[in-house]
């Protein structure tokens, strides 16, 4: 009941921000509902107050007297993207850090995965709670401008573990992880996040000990009072474990999204067992570890987002997020996860996971917000999936985790998120690219102007900050006081 009430007050104040008071009739186009059911090949639906009202085979649907037509013979149709899994925040592209953590900044990110075609977007265990409230709340009352919704996760590790050695400097200054030892101390730090109503908490489990040294991993009965305190207050629980034994662990102790894919070594039979059982969410984040597309020639998808010197920056292996050059020949550790990834990948889904578009985007440049999640889509078709099943798990699946019904596929009620492409990502999911225009909340993006702002070379990032200490209290004064 109350999260109906909440997603009243929700409609209410975005269709007041930004939704179109025309009634659409959008004709002609192929219609992907999301759900894996056939296209509709000729399909209409009509958009009002931001919503679809009605959908289905072009002649079955009747417009009310008046309404907006739009022609779209020749184009596809499928639900905006939902990414459960990314970095907010942080990602300056110039420079990278605590600094550049602002609303301005959020809201460039949130932007940046709009316009490539992102409804929801949610960032993993990063942000101090009171400011990711805060702006969320901002959001909701409709006082920025269209962008992908932003969602967030509260975070969890050991003392000092956690976050990797990039995302750790923007985290720590900001107190935005609870450090708990104890299966005490993370009872008492989920129930300090659940009485803020948070309702979605990472954690997690990894000692981090090639780059910090000796850091204490999360133990079992830790991260097991964790999900278990959290289940009582019905939170979604996301465990990041990147090799086979914590992947067991956690998936066994019961956690919803298991975060990462094992690279370093082959699956076995008793977690493929563990997860024929359990059947978690999976967040497989694997496409940071890759070579940047910019490293295989003219790329105008990912270009035109990125400053030219950050093009450059990428190629050479510039990126605040060690990475290498594109000249660096494969070697043999790359080899190795390579094929394992393809011995491991479909094993996961043939055992249950339930893969989630998820990207771990907002750590390097070269793999950053919307287009990243492009990139993992066809690493998804290269391990094997066929093009309807990353589309469910890129659309309508997401929406389970972060526990909305009001978007994800193109059905009657579903909130008016949607893309218009030039070409059927049924055939090749790279068609899913071919973007012609966004439409969130039924309201279509202004792309043109979006992709000026990403271009530009330098943002005056002090300018930024300062206003934004001037007119919003994002952190508490503790925390600033550390930033600072
Ligand atoms: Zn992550």
């Amino acid at each position: 009941m109350q999260t109906r009430t909440w997603l009243l007050v929700v409609a209410i104040a975005s269709a007041a921000a930004n939704a179109q008071p025309r009634t659409v009739v959008y004709e002609g186009a192929r219609l992907i509902i999301g759900d894996a059911s056939p296209p509709i090949e000729s399909g209409a639906f009509i958009v009002q107050n931001g919503h679809i009202t009605a959908i289905g085979p072009r002649g079955s649907i009747h417009a009310p007297a008046g309404a907006a037509r739009i022609d779209l013979t020749g184009k596809t149709v499928m639900p905006a993207l939902n990414n459960i899994h990314l970095h907010i925040g942080y990602e300056g592209f110039v420079s990278w850090g605590v600094e550049n953590h602002t609303p301005e900044n959020v809201l460039d990110h949130l932007e940046r995965e709009a316009f490539y075609g992102a409804g929801t977007a949610m960032t993993m265990g990063d942000q101090p709670l009171a400011f990711a409230i805060r702006f969320q709340q901002d959001q909701l009352a409709g006082k920025f401008p269209p962008a992908a919704r932003f969602f967030f996760a509260a975070g969890m590790a050991p003392p000092g573990g956690g976050p990797d050695a990039l995302l750790i400097q923007g985290t720590t200054p900001l107190h935005a992880v609870h450090e708990v030892s104890t299966p005490a101390e993370a009872v008492q730090a989920v129930r300090e996040i659940a009485g803020l109503k948070v309702k979605q908490v990472k954690f997690w489990v990894d000692n981090r000990d090639n780059a910090r040294g000796g850091m204490k991993k999360m133990p079992p009965e830790v991260y097991s009072a964790i999900i278990q305190e959290a289940h009582q207050h019905g939170m979604i629980v996301h465990a990041h474990a990147t090799n086979l034994q914590d992947q067991k662990g956690v998936v066994q102790a019961g956690v919803d999204v298991l975060v990462h894919t094992v690279m370093a070594e082959k699956v076995d039979d008793e977690f493929l067992a563990i997860l024929k059982d359990k059947k978690p969410y999976w967040a497989p984040v694997m496409g940071l570890g890759d070579r940047s597309e910019l490293c295989d020639g003219l790329n105008p998808f990912i270009e035109q987002v990125l400053p030219d010197s950050v093009v450059e920056d990428i190629k050479a292996g510039r990126t605040w997020l060690p990475s290498s050059p594109c000249a660096a020949p494969a070697n043999a550790q790359f080899a190795r996860r390579e094929e394992n990834l393809k011995y491991n990948f479909p094993k996961y889904l043939a055992a249950g996971a339930r893969i989630v578009l998820s990207t771990d985007a907002g750590v390097s440049a070269k793999y950053a917000y919307g287009f990243a999640e492009h990139h993992e889509m066809r690493m998804y078709a290269n391990l094997g999936m066929a093009p309807a099943q990353i589309i469910v798990a890129a659309t309508s699946r997401p929406t389970e985790v972060l526990r909305i019904q009001d978007t994800g596929m193109l059905a009657k009620g579903k909130r008016a998120d949607f893309l218009v492409l030039n070409a059927n990502p049924l055939d090749n999911i790279r068609n899913a690219r071919e973007i012609d225009a966004v439409y969130l909340y039924g309201a279509k993006l202004d792309r043109e102007t979006l992709r000026a702002k990403f271009k530009q070379a330098v943002v005056d990032r002090d300018a930024l900050a300062a206003k934004s200490k001037k007119d919003y209290v994002p952190h508490p004064p503790s925390s600033r006081k550390a930033a600072e």
